[in-house]
């Protein structure tokens, strides 16, 4: 990251009548595109968040209905092809064909690979009078620059009578975090392919890369596993719980609690997910850059499977403890074996280099008094129920280590894994220096979505973006710069037990989504005129949601 070159956006240094050869500096680190020859840089703004790091305009346009040909550099970059057909069939309707070479022709948008520095998204994006090029470092790369030259068209749309029509720029771009996400808890309430694919084309617009979907919870299980149809069959529907109730109730005054009617017929609420849904999902999403990111909550947060075989817990059965579900029982041989199998059908779905297991809020209590629990313990030296929790999760981590994948875990479970696991902080109130520190000096990369500040399920304020944008993301208590950079990204969460429709939740999440995507890409290198330009830029998002039938919480952002 360049911190220095931070303000080109807002502040071009430059005046209108020079030409890009007599510019002090314009983009230190690049020579001038012969693609701008002959063009004038002027001073504009453009609206896009995050802020790309550098970014020159130039006096001049691209017609994108001029455009007839799509070109890549190699076969790696074939399915960015496809994307950049669905980015432009949103706005011409012209036939583009595709060939292979990397010379810059008129009419042509260019895919190119070259390593432009060892940051994995780092980009170029150069949209020229007769030609756009997009440079990355690795295919993903090149996505992130056609997700800018989607939001450059998408704000286009809002600004100019004339939406084909582009301003003539040259950017250089790259994210500070590798892990930039969204969470979607459809367990306690479910959300169709058609809803998640909707905030995943915003996602894809803000450039954040990973979708984590909460599958289950004590309230739902919403993916089928082809071993255990049970688990779908008991945890898809159900008669309204409590929160459903309050739902219900607070209904009667406010749409924004209202059940769809594909999901509730007056007597069972209920949604769920069929493979090829799944299947559909992870390939849209991988289309435009991100990953999918899958959560099957374990040892806790598991009544659905003890419904399905009450003899998964060490009591024969559901129930609740002072505050969380009766977990799993881990004395017991056919639970590990029967997740095992689950993970390994998850991993076949989901080619997501990160499988999310949970490990939170498991109420040991059970564990305590239970004969199966206690002979375990004992057999395997274990010397405790932390020691039984930490045994069970290295086998399962073992699972999916076996598949070339990587475990995540909520905070919970920090005592519970090792340096191989990623740990989720969401606690606020264990602290950033106890949680991510802890993560971090025992060699786990950390992710950060404190339930204060990144859980968008929490009420929105006038200060929420501010909170997310001035975001703590470091521990103060002396932490060495290799651990530092273990702490690999932010994260927005929504758990849905009292958002029960796509309009609520499009209210919750936009426009925090905007800040989560700024913060991302810049994690500390932020300032106060950043933010300032982050407000002005926001402006037209509104409008652009608006103008997509996208509901969002007004900001006051005086
Ligand atoms: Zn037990």
């Amino acid at each position: 990251m360049k911190p220095k070159n931070v303000f080109f956006i807002l502040v071009l240094l430059v005046v209108s009548s020079c030409s890009p050869e007599t510019i002090i500096n314009p983009v230190e680190t690049d020579e001038t595109s012969t693609l701008f020859e002959g063009l004038t840089v002027v001073d504009t703004t453009l609206a896009i968040i995050p802020q790309p790091k550098t970014l020159i305009a130039y006096k001049g346009s691209c017609d994108l209905t001029s455009i007839r040909n799509i070109d890549i550099q190699n076969e790696s970059l074939r399915p960015a092809s496809v994307y950049v057909r669905t980015i432009l069939s949103e706005i011409s309707q012209q036939e583009l064909s595709t060939s292979t070479g990397n010379i810059k022709n008129k009419q042509t948008i260019n895919l190119l690979l070259e390593p432009l520095s060892n940051n994995t998204e780092h980009y170029k994006l150069e949209i020229a009078p007769d030609n756009i090029s997009v440079t990355g470092t690795t295919p993903q790369a090149v996505i992130c620059g056609l997700n800018t030259l989607r939001q450059i068209i998408s704000i286009n749309g809002i600004t100019n009578s004339a939406p084909s029509v582009l301003p003539c720029v040259a950017l250089n771009d790259q994210p500070a975090f590798s892990w930039r996400a969204f969470m979607l808890d459809v367990a306690r309430h479910f959300f169709t392919k058609d809803e998640i694919c909707n905030i995943i084309d915003m996602m894809a617009q803000l450039k954040l890369n990973k979708l984590h979907l909460h599958l289950t919870d004590d309230q739902g299980w919403r993916i089928p596993i082809n071993q255990y149809p049970e688990l779908i069959e008991t945890g898809w529907k159900r008669l309204p719980n409590d929160h459903d109730k309050d739902c219900i109730n607070l209904a009667k005054s406010f749409p924004d609690y209202q059940f769809p009617s594909d999901r509730w017929d007056g007597t069972y609420y209920f949604g769920k997910y069929s493979k090829s849904d799944i299947q559909e999902l992870v390939a849209y999403a991988a289309e435009r850059g991100i990953d999918i990111i899958p959560e099957i909550d374990i040892p806790g947060h598991s009544s659905v499977a003890i419904e399905a075989h009450p003899e998964f817990s060490c009591v024969n059965g559901t129930g609740w403890g002072e505050e969380f579900s009766y977990p799993l029982c881990l004395g017991n041989d056919n639970v590990l074996t029967y997740y095992k199998n689950i993970f390994d059908e998850l991993m076949i779905l989901f080619p997501s280099k990160y499988i999310h297991v949970g490990a939170d809020e498991a109420d040991p209590t059970n564990w305590k008094s239970c004969p199966k629990c206690q002979a375990r313990i004992k057999n395997n030296n274990l010397g405790s129920v932390t020691g039984l929790q930490k045994w069970f999760l290295s086998q399962i981590e073992q699972q999916i280590r076996s598949k070339g994948r990587k475990m995540v875990v909520w905070d919970d479970a920090l005592v519970s894994v090792g340096s191989t696991a990623t740990v989720m902080w969401w606690r606020d109130w264990i602290g950033i220096n106890n949680a991510v520190g802890g993560a971090v000096r025992q060699g786990s990369e950390a992710v950060i979505t404190n339930w204060d500040v990144m859980y968008f399920s929490g009420k929105e304020t006038d200060n929420s973006l501010a909170e997310i944008y001035n975001l703590r993301l470091y521990p103060t208590n002396g932490i060495t710069e290799g651990q530092k950079s273990l702490v690999v990204g932010i994260q927005g969460s929504v758990f849905t037990e009292v958002t029960p429709n796509i309009s609520r939740l499009n209210y919750m999440i936009y426009p925090r989504m905007f800040a989560l995507s700024e913060k991302s890409w810049y994690a500390d290198n932020t300032n106060t005129e950043m933010w300032t330009s982050f407000k002005t830029r926001l402006n037209p998002w509104l409008l652009y949601l608006k103008s997509k039938n996208i509901r969002y919480r007004t900001p006051n952002l005086n």
